[in-house]
Parts: C-alpha cells; structure tokens; sequence
C-alpha cells in the first residue's frame, strides 16, 4: 500500500475505520464523484472514504465525507499530491541562486 510511503494515515482520527464504513454505508458503496464529461455520479463501487473540501482535511465530520471508487480516489490523491510539487517548485524558485547575485 502506498500508505505505508506517507504520514497522512497518522492525521486521521482513530476512528476513522468506522467513520468510512459510515459514510459508505451512508452513499451506498457508490462512487460520489461528479464526472465532468457527463455531470452526472460516478456510480461505480466505492471503497474509498474521501474529504470533498481539501482545504478543510482536518474536518472529518461525515458532512465533510464522500464515498470514492478507487479509480477517482486515486486521481484525486495524485493530483493533490501534484499541486503541493507546485508549491514547493513556487517557493524554491524564490530563493535566488547565489550564482545570480550581484
Ligand atoms: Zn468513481
């Protein structure tokens, strides 16, 4: 599991088990994400429990919960992965290279 690369396991609240199995039960094992082609629910077998709002990750509150299927929780992850890369490339290039000083 690629879990086992990552630190985000460690953020999540103890009872997290039971508050996916909530949510999942909650959407019905069915995949929650909005596809942009058709605008309409993905639909396929979830197993995945995903934050809709990333920017509030620390509320684990069911209201903040949605089933994913694997397919979508893994693009979502990778993506969230991608834009903390740009980020950090935007912050690295603030620091001038002390070869360009004058
Ligand atoms: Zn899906």
């Amino acid at each position: 599991m690629a879990w086992s690369t990552s630190n985000r396991k460690s953020q999540l609240p103890p009872d997290w088990p039971q508050r996916c199995k909530f949510v999942l039960e909650r959407d019905g094992y069915r995949c929650q994400h909005i596809r942009t082609d058709t605008e309409r629910k993905c639909n396929a077998y979830a197993n995945q429990c995903d934050h809709k709002d990333q920017t509030r990750s620390w509320d684990h509150s069911p209201a903040n919960l949605q089933a994913l299927c694997e397919y979508h929780h893994g693009v979502k992850s990778s993506s969230e992965g991608g834009r903390a890369a740009a980020a950090r490339r935007k912050a690295a290039r603030k620091r001038r290279h002390p070869g360009l000083l004058p």
